[in-house]
């Protein structure tokens, strides 16, 4: 292990075997508090001390086709009370509260279906309620290279996408497709947004490790780690969940092999994970994939006071209130 911790620090490149090695240590290990030293020395020198607040507001709560076996939006097991969409005066509205709340990055997310057409129309509506400073970032299903360049002609300057962790096996969406829509986005020159997720109990360090080497083929500025929330009703509920300290081993190690340009993140929210050089986290409002209520913001969600606070706690800036 010394030496692949000696290699972190010259920041030499790691193999996936030295990477599945780091997803072994033990959480109550010497080793574990090493990695984490690593990961937050890391992010000090990386990030400074700057904190960041993004925020995604779920704009329809209606069943996905594409039924990941983990979400509480699958047609196959929908578990949200209610099905609705978002009015685009009702999205703006809430971007315009973000926006005075000082979030960085504002999120719009639908579920797969969503028309995209629509999708557009909305982002076109928010975009002069959002100062110049603050990026505007889709969350939606798999999309073609025209698609992601009348995106970022309607004003958004990123997309969240990733292949999710078993994607094509506990999801209905094929990688090769989620992987077109990657590069689309990267050719398109929008920002992408990377996470590995959702990570459950079941899943191997192989297969986390193989997540991570994916983001790193891609210029990520902003890199995430997310465990898989259980939600009653869905299929994969009863293989539980992974634990903080786990989940805060596989961001820092994520961080330490991606080395984001911007921020580093864990969702859910805890606060322990800052201990480990994460400096950004998310609010959220409206409809949730990981939540049984469709206003996440009065259940799992977490608003932006919250986040600052948790922020400012643990020594980062945050950008001042308007
Ligand atoms: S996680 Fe997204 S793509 Fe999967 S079923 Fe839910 S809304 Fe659809």
């Amino acid at each position: 292990m010394n030496e692949i911790f000696h290699k972190i620090e010259a920041k030499a490149e790691l193999g996936k075997e030295e990477v599945i090695r780091l997803l072994e240590v033990g959480t109550t290990s010497q080793e574990f508090y090493r990695l984490l030293y690593l990961a937050r020395k890391h992010s000090e020198e990386r990030f400074g001390n700057k904190g960041y607040i993004f925020a995604q507001i779920g704009i329809n709560a209606e069943p996905c086709s594409v039924n990941c076996r983990f979400c509480s939006m699958a047609a196959g097991h929908y578990v949200l009370p209610h099905r609705w969409q978002k009015s685009a005066e009702e999205v703006i509205e809430g971007v315009k509260q973000l926006v005075s709340e000082r979030a960085d990055d504002i999120f719009l997310m639908t579920t797969a279906d969503y028309p995209v057409e629509k999708f557009i129309e909305i982002g076109r509506a928010v975009r002069p309620y959002i100062p110049s400073g603050i990026r505007l970032v889709a969350n939606i299903g798999d999309i073609d290279g025209p698609t992601a360049l009348r995106l970022k002609e309607a004003g958004f300057t990123g997309a969240y996408h990733i292949v999710r962790m078993r994607e094509g096996i506990d999801t209905q969406a094929p990688v090769e497709q989620r992987v077109k829509t990657l590069d689309a986005i990267r050719d398109a020159g929008l920002e992408l947004y990377y996470c590995v997720e959702p990570i459950g109990p079941e899943h191997s360090y192989e297969e986390i490790a193989t997540e991570i080497f994916r983001a790193k083929e891609y210029r990520i500025e902003a890199m995430a780690a997310m465990r898989r929330t259980p939600v009653e009703g869905t299929p994969l509920y009863g293989y539980g969940a992974i634990s903080t300290p786990e989940l805060c081993k596989i961001a820092a190690v994520a961080l330490l092999v991606i080395r984001p340009s911007r921020s580093m993140n864990i969702h859910e929210v805890t606060e322990m994970s800052l201990l480990a050089g994460i400096n950004q986290l998310y609010a959220e409002a409206g409809a949730n994939p990981r939540d049984t209520d469709d206003q996440t913001e009065n259940n799992r969600g977490f608003n932006t006071a919250a986040l600052r606070k948790i922020l400012e706690n643990s020594g980062y800036t945050t950008p001042a209130k308007k």
